[in-house]
């Protein structure tokens, strides 16, 4: 194992101070949350309310169906819908996987005048603008959910089956079932620790990935008709066709790992998927394979990521976002 670049028991220590018995602690992740987000959150639901604390999740966007299963043993866990309100009598925040405030869409107010503290875990490269608080940021770790196994382990919480299972949603969905090269020798081992602790991986792949809306499916096959391949740079983006998803009867979530297959073309090396989303605003999804960096193309747009997975909403039309968005990373390919 590399040494990473924070210092753990310190992080561990000052995470544990605000999370004793009795204490109110909110939790929240980005908007649209993922499985990295909501399975970290959920473990932490676990971890701490073992602890005797008062924890509840309270995201900007209500939790896709797909993975509604997380909560089926906390049914009271999941105050999104109340999310202000619960913020505000909370002793404490923790952020998990993001770092930035703006990401966490119409709760950014909230956060930042809460005068509680803000802890934040997470695993993105990010300049960082949360109000104080405890971090424990490790841009090497594939999810935060392996930052948060890290630090229960530290603290010396008992992972259990559920916390466990939890974690392992966070591991496979951002490492694309651990095939991305964010899959170190520590994920996998924190994979196998997981499941010696009870988790059943065939479960797992069948809650989070076999409970398809039909509609799913069916976006799928119609966003893939829009592919272009640019084969002489190796650029490839697919469009979803603005109402799509409403006659799909689908979410932004149901889009999950449609990008893949853009970049799955022989020899692309930045795949893009574009988006329509309310407000007048394009969500772009950017992937790339080998060394092209698309956290730093994002970032020409305020957007951020990963070196390899990255995302950046912009307002304008599809149309202007689409042409400004192929001209920077045309500009970017050609430059090699
Ligand atoms: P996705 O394309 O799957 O939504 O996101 C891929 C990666 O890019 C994730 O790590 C996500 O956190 C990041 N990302 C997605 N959208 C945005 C965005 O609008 N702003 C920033 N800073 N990062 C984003
Ligand atoms: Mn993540």
């Amino acid at each position: 194992m590399t040494t990473p670049d924070y210092n753990l028991p310190a992080a561990a220590r000052e995470i544990a101070a605000l999370v004793g018995p009795g204490r109110r602690i909110c939790l929240t992740t980005h908007v649209n949350a993922d499985g990295d987000g909501l399975g970290s959150e959920v473990a932490m639901v676990h971890l701490l309310r073992a602890l005797g604390a008062a924890v509840y999740v309270t995201n900007p966007t209500a939790t896709p169906p797909r993975f509604a299963f997380l909560f089926a043993d906390i049914p009271d866990a999941d105050k999104s819908g109340a999310a202000v309100k619960e913020l505000r009598r909370a002793d404490a925040i923790i952020v998990l996987d993001i770092t930035d405030l703006p990401r966490l869409g119409g709760l950014a107010d909230t956060v930042r005048d809460s005068g509680v503290p803000v802890a934040c875990i997470d695993h993105h490269v990010s300049p960082g603008t949360l109000p104080d608080g405890p971090r424990l940021v490790d841009a090497s770790a594939a999810a935060t959910g392996e930052l948060i196994y890290l630090l229960a382990r530290e603290a010396g919480w008992p992972v259990t089956a559920a916390a466990a299972r939890a974690l392992y949603v966070a591991l496979v969905t951002d490492t694309g079932g651990f095939r991305f090269s964010n899959t170190r020798p520590r994920t996998l081992r924190i994979a196998g620790d997981l499941l010696e602790a009870g988790v059943d991986p065939e479960q797992v792949y069948l809650d989070v990935y076999a409970g398809a809306p039909v509609g799913r499916p069916r976006l799928l096959a119609e966003v893939l008709q829009t592919l272009v391949v640019e084969e002489d740079i190796g650029l490839a983006w697919v469009t979803v066709p603005p109402g799509a998803l409403e006659r799909h009867g689908v979410d932004p979530d149901d889009l999950d790992g449609v990008v893949e297959h853009a970049r799955s073309v022989r020899r692309v090396r930045l795949a893009l998927l574009f988006r329509e989303m309310s407000g007048h605003r394009v969500k772009t999804s950017l992937r790339s394979v080998g060394n092209v960096n698309v956290a730093e193309l994002a970032r020409q747009f305020g957007g951020g990521g990963h070196a390899k997975a990255a995302g950046v909403a912009m307002p304008g039309t599809l149309a202007d976002v689409q042409a400004t968005v192929l001209a920077a990373a045309r500009a970017y390919l050609r430059a090699g």
